[in-house]
């Protein structure tokens, strides 16, 4: 009888109904009394450690501590074949050892799962007319997607998967570096444990394949730069049939003519004659909407002024209501003057003499007529 095949609950002390905690506790006072470090040079305590771990190894894992119970050391036999050894084992703290030497060993399930295809970022631009009304839209990515013909398991249609002989099934193979035993994913089988027999012709035994796909796109209204929409499952296709990543769209949001934003705020310079910011009035500019928006000008309204108005801005993205537009008023000081503007100014003028003129409303007036007059 070989040392492997000791026991396993002999090993640990324990009985063979025990519960994880006794085993744990079992094994953690065992790998102490025997741990190389605490004793030196003494190969039958190596050998002791070993065993006892590797009996622990398969105990503490309920799907391995079911098949050991029913087949014994034969439920490992093949698996610890190729560059698994089964005395090998791992000196590190004593605290952590074994949290994962193995992954599951045997039977169908419980190999290396397989890793989930890459997310994927797609970068897009709107205008800000499309941030503002929200857009509907179709986009083409080269993606890799799960292949037809072998439905993604990457093995010729009609032929299987076998074992892997080089880690036994295992998907993990162990090497000796000096003192150390060191596990590796299975070069040959990446952890998977079997391999296939012939390889899908079309895609080369990878079970995904890059081909175009087209996507629909829902961009809601008020979307903002740096707002990422999920497309589930629209990612990178899983190797070997799983599961596929997300795709993330980016959006950009371009610059605007005329409107500038700032989260739900949108901020518009408007141009205003003189006379208007003078004399007060109102003006009419275009919303984002394309609606008409009235806006109040107070008399002597100064340039780098702002006025809100409530409502006119970019709508909450997901929610209710729109932001705010800011009107930032800019005076307009005439630059070409008619012979006619010019005398009406020098009138303006010769009144600023500090007093308040009892008719200067009136006189206003009349300079703002005539300028209207003049400038349509
Ligand atoms: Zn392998
Ligand atoms: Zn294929």
């Amino acid at each position: 009888m070989s040392a492997t095949e000791i026991d396993y609950y002999e090993l640990l002390e324990v009985e063979r109904g025990a519960d994880d905690k006794t085993i744990k506790s079992s094994y953690r006072r065992l790998a102490m009394r025997y741990h190389p470090d605490k004793n030196p040079g003494c190969g039958d305590s190596e050998a002791r450690f070993k065993q006892i771990s590797e009996a622990y190894d398969c105990l503490k894992d309920p799907q391995k501590r079911a098949a050991y119970d029913r087949y014994g050391h034969a439920a490992f036999q093949q698996g610890m074949g190729g560059g698994g050894h089964p005395g090998g084992a791992e000196f590190g703290d004593i605290g952590d050892i074994f949290e994962s030497i193995f992954g599951s060993a045997f039977g169908g399930g419980g190999r290396q799962q397989a890793r989930r295809g890459a997310d994927l970022r797609y970068d897009m631009e709107v205008s800000l007319d499309e941030a503002f009304h929200g857009k509907q839209t179709e986009i083409t990515i080269e993606v890799s997607q799960s292949c037809e013909p072998c439905s993604g398991s990457g093995a010729e249609p009609g032929t299987g998967k076998r074992g892997c002989n080089m880690c036994g099934g295992h998907g993990k193979v162990r090497a000796q570096q000096g003192f150390f035993v060191v596990e590796r994913t299975c070069p040959t089988c990446h952890g998977r444990g079997e391999v296939i027999e012939k390889p899908c012709r079309s895609c080369g035994g990878e079970g995904r394949v890059d081909k175009p796909q087209a996507l629909q796109v829902e961009i809601p209204p008020g979307v903002d730069s740096g707002t990422r929409i999920r497309l589930s499952g629209k990612g990178e296709a899983g190797p070997f049939g799983a599961p596929p990543g997300d795709l993330y769209i980016f959006l950009h949001v371009k610059r605007h003519k005329v409107f500038e934003r700032d989260g739900t705020t949108l901020l518009t310079r408007v141009p205003i004659t003189f006379t208007t910011a003078a004399l007060g009035g109102s003006i009419d500019i275009p919303g984002m909407d394309g609606e008409t928006i009235s806006v109040d000008i107070p008399a002597g309204i100064q340039s780098g002024k702002q006025l809100r108005k409530r409502g006119a801005g970019m709508p909450v993205l997901q929610g209710r209501g729109r932001g705010d537009l800011v009107i930032e008023i800019s005076v307009e000081t005439p630059t070409k003057l008619s012979a006619r503007q010019k005398e009406l100014i020098r009138e303006l003028q010769s009144t600023e003499t500090g007093d308040e003129c009892p008719q200067s409303k009136g006189f206003f007036d009349r300079i703002k007529e005539a300028w209207n007059d003049l400038t349509e």
